[in-house]
């Protein structure tokens, strides 16, 4: 695994926060830095998450500190350990190792110190009100919200009553611990927001010990004090949650540092759904197969599809880090893909919708090998042989029965060029009883061999092809995007056609492949053999991203 190094990082775009950071160092705050990346282990990790990941483990890197793998696993039931073993396969895969590998559950006994601790400063206070009383006591961002009944009572009978909550004597929603703040705040995260709950659900990490559980924005700045990190990076819907993260720090004031939060934009891209709750509605309901569906946007789905993780580390370094939501066309994201293959990979010929050829004056049951280079662009990968002979496949779009104009590929007629063997002419088309097309008869120039000395003989067009004799057919997934525009709605929904399953003819090199591996089909793009369902005897390929980019 090729793990992103110290050097990348250094080279890492600066960006805001580490002007923050510099100024840390600089005035001697911080003389090491310590940042975390913390999923809640409730899903596989997206694109997005690939953003958050390479800002807190680059950022780590980049300033020779740490970062931590934290679970915030405060919410026992949402969460399961499919979802925490995919998260580390998921961060080694991009790249990152982390320093230590913790679990908010851990800190559940500091957390319960810390809210006695409020309650006994008067700063919390067990609350009866019902959950929906506690939202229309609220109020709005209009209106100031109303204070609780319960907001007075003595010290004493809320350290009770939470110990009580915690011993198992209450139900699910029926009492709650508020941290008593200002429920006239602009800031409704202000309103005397609820930071402990009962629930009766066995977590995965501490079992049956507790019954109530901590609130996110509670828990969190906490669990970072705990461990020391000093800066808490975040996206931008926390902006509001910070003054309470502040609050907490400030209150509980166990901690003589506190780590700052700061608030970046998430990541968005177009034609991707960044959300973990509708990516599972699509795999829970069966619109894909699975949370590592090549379509999807997950670490898991991409991985299968045939991305790199140095093109996503590169497209999260390129789209950098601001303070601003914006959504990224994907094209940008493809380039990245496109620009990390292109030197890596080398070519096969494949052809689809294929189109048979016969060389009418080539010797029958004669086979020759032809010489073709892997990577026009990079001769260091080599050359290989592929078989030329009198029966081949060309590809169905490098023939028209009637030539668009500037259409200089096979036509009746025309002269073109197979890459790596002759020039061929195509005499006749020959129909079958349907009108569909039965085989092109034609003719080769046996003077034209590729790499031999013909000069002044020239044509325009080049195409490939693929013997017949030796052919492989191969399955292959052609991928269009999830998500798409309706029409008449304008809404983002599930596209129907981001899969078709179609097949084509490849050069016989293509039965030693193994799963996983990538290849440049010549002149189309560039696919990869699926881990999941290539066997020895039958090869299928995904669709990675198309040779060129629609983007500019
Ligand atoms: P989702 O909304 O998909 O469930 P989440 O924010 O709930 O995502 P967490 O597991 O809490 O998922 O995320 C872990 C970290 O990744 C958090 O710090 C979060 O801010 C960050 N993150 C999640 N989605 C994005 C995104 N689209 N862009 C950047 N960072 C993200
Ligand atoms: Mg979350």
């Amino acid at each position: 695994m090729a793990f992103a190094t110290k050097e990348e990082y250094k080279d890492m775009a600066g960006n805001f926060i580490h002007d923050i950071i510099d100024e840390d160092l600089k005035t001697g705050k911080h003389t090491h830095i310590i940042t975390r990346f913390p999923p809640e282990p409730n899903g596989y990790l997206h694109i997005g998450h690939a953003k958050s990941l390479c800002l807190n483990f680059g950022t780590a890197l980049k300033y020779d500190g740490t970062c931590n793998l934290r679970y915030d696993d405060t919410n026992p039931v949402k969460e399961d350990i499919e979802f925490v073993k995919s998260i580390e396969y998921d961060v080694n895969w991009l790249g990152f190792q982390w320093d230590e590998k913790l679990w908010a559950s851990d800190y559940f006994d500091t957390m319960y110190d810390a809210a006695v601790e409020l309650i006994k400063k008067d700063k919390a206070f067990v609350c009866e009100l019902t959950p929906d009383e506690i939202r229309e006591y609220r109020g709005s961002l209009t209106s100031p919200g109303k204070e609780s009944p319960y907001r007075n009572r003595p010290v004493e009978e809320s350290l009770e009553l939470f110990e009580k909550m915690r011993a198992g004597d209450f139900a699910d929603g029926e009492v709650c611990l508020r941290a008593k703040i200002d429920m006239a705040s602009p800031n409704i995260n202000m309103r005397d927001p609820v930071i402990y709950r009962v629930v009766h659900a066995s977590h995965h990490n501490t079992g049956d010990k507790w019954c109530i559980y901590p609130m996110y924005d509670f828990a969190h700045p906490i669990e970072d004090a705990i461990e020391g990190i000093t800066h808490s990076l975040c996206t931008l819907e926390f902006e509001d949650h910070r003054p309470l993260y502040d609050w907490v720090l400030d209150e509980v004031a166990f901690w003589p540092n506190p780590p700052r939060q700061i608030e970046f934009a998430r990541l968005n891209v177009t034609t991707m759904l960044m959300s973990k709750r509708y990516l599972k509605r699509l795999v829970d309901e069966g619109y894909v197969s699975g949370w590592d569906d090549p379509r999807l946007p997950t670490l898991a789905g991409v991985r299968r599809r045939g991305y790199t993780p140095e093109a996503i580390r590169k497209f999260c370094d390129d789209i950098g880090v601001s303070k601003a939501d914006s959504t990224i066309d994907i094209a940008q994201l493809e380039q990245c893909i496109r620009e990390d293959l292109q030197p890596k990979v080398s070519a096969v010929n494949v052809v689809m919708n294929p189109v048979k050829v016969v060389i009418e004056n080539y010797p029958e049951g004669k086979i020759e090998m032809c010489t073709v280079e892997n990577n026009s662009k990079v001769p260091e990968l080599g050359e290989r042989e592929i078989p030329f002979g009198r029966e081949l496949w060309i590809d169905g779009d490098d023939f028209m029965e009637v030539p668009a104009r500037k259409y200089f590929r096979l036509y009746p007629g025309n002269e073109v060029r197979l890459k790596g063997a002759y020039f061929i002419t195509c005499n006749e088309v020959v129909k079958n009883e349907d009108g569909s097309i039965k085989e092109l008869r034609c003719t080769y120039d046996p003077e034209t061999k590729s790499g031999g000395n013909f000069a002044g003989r020239k044509v325009k067009g080049t195409i490939h092809f693929v013997e017949a004799s030796t052919a492989v057919k191969i399955d292959v997934r052609e991928y269009g995007y999830l998500m798409d525009e309706n029409e008449e709605t304008g809404e983002q929904e599930f596209n129907e056609e981001s899969l078709v399953e179609t097949w084509g003819y490849a050069e016989p090199s293509v039965k030693e492949v193994k799963p996983g591996e990538r290849f440049q089909f010549f002149r189309k793009g560039y696919y990869i053999a699926d881990t999941e369902l290539t066997t020895e005897d039958n090869k299928v390929f995904n669709s990675i991203v198309d040779l060129k980019s629609s983007w500019k």
